[in-house]
């Protein structure tokens, strides 16, 4: 069985070519065995206010650490994982580390978002695979922000949309990632339940040489202001970026200025030098 397996799995190598085939057989394969071995885990990017950095959130991002090819980002693996129809055990997985983490950060006064493809929405068992897997990880509902990846993906957009009314009714946040780019528009901000918006990092970047990119970036502030939604500004890498959106009326940032993707002790060290950060314990933004 094992020659055989072994022939089609060489087969299958020199159709496609070479190692790159060879990898994501394996990666089809090897979930299971990663997430058995912690080799599948959480990087926290914080969210901060730009008035004065102080933390309010952080972003949970998923990394795989191969034992042959490093640490393995999620645009390279996760497609392969959707392929072979394997996304909601990693989803459960993500979901649980999360929650492990949450308590800790909204003790803190900050929120933790978690990533979540929207081709599982309209799954019959998404409302089970978040809830279970969150109470799992012992998590509060009120501490996580479920963001929305991938939009284009929306099947069933009426399930998608009930689902999601069912999740924010359990207290869950729910945050349009990406927006602006795809198919991350304005119907999904006028058909889904949302709490934040995210504005995609191409804006962020386009807003320093692009009054255009600008006034839409101030119109999306204003927008989330008065709906009462929390609006994130992603990908801000420089002190001119965050200077930019805040003239705009953005409130809070994520990004390479204010920190890379990072281990959860690291972000504690730095939820905890905030200054006061005791004061903020009452609020999560
Ligand atoms: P995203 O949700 O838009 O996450 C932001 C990505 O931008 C992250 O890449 C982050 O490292 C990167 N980034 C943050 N700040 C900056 C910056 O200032 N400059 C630049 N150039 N990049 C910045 P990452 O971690 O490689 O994640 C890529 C995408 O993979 C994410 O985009 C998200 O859509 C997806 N993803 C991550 N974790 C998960 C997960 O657990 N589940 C699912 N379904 N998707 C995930
Ligand atoms: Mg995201
Ligand atoms: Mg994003
Ligand atoms: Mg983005």
């Amino acid at each position: 069985e094992i020659a055989q397996r072994r022939a089609s799995r060489l087969a299958l190598v020199s159709e496609q070519g070479g190692a790159d085939a060879d990898w994501q057989l394996s990666l089809h394969s090897s979930l299971d065995h990663a997430i058995a071995h912690q080799h599948i885990y959480l990087l926290f990017q914080p969210q901060c206010l730009l008035e004065n950095g102080h933390v309010v959130g952080a972003e949970a991002l998923v990394r795989w650490k191969h034992p042959q090819r490093g640490e393995i980002s999620p645009s390279e693996f996760i497609p392969h994982i959707e392929k072979a129809g394997r996304l909601k055990p990693l989803t459960a997985h993500t979901l649980r580390l999360a929650a492990r983490s949450a308590n800790v950060l909204a003790s803190a006064g900050a929120r933790v978002s978690v990533n979540i493809s929207a081709t599982l929405l309209a799954e019959h068992d998404f409302i089970p695979l978040v809830c279970d897997n969150i109470a799992a990880g012992g998590g509060r509902p009120e501490a996580i922000t479920i963001e929305i990846t991938e939009t284009a993906k929306i099947d069933d957009f009426p399930i998608a949309a009930s689902n999601l009314k069912l999740l924010q009714s359990k207290g869950f946040h729910i945050s349009l990632d990406d927006f602006g780019t795809g198919e991350a528009n304005l119907s999904l901000l006028v058909g889904l339940p949302c709490d934040e918006i995210k504005i995609d990092r191409s804006f962020v970047t386009l807003a320093q040489h692009n009054e255009r990119a600008r006034i839409v970036i101030g119109a999306l502030c204003e927008t989330a202001r008065n709906a009462d939604m929390r609006l994130v500004a992603e990908g801000i890498e420089v002190e001119e970026e965050r200077n930019t959106l805040t003239k705009l009326g953005c409130t809070i940032g994520q990004g390479f200025y204010y920190g890379r993707p990072m281990r959860i002790a690291q972000l504690l060290a730095m939820v905890h030098s905030d200054e006061d950060s005791m004061s903020k314990k009452l609020t999560l933004y």
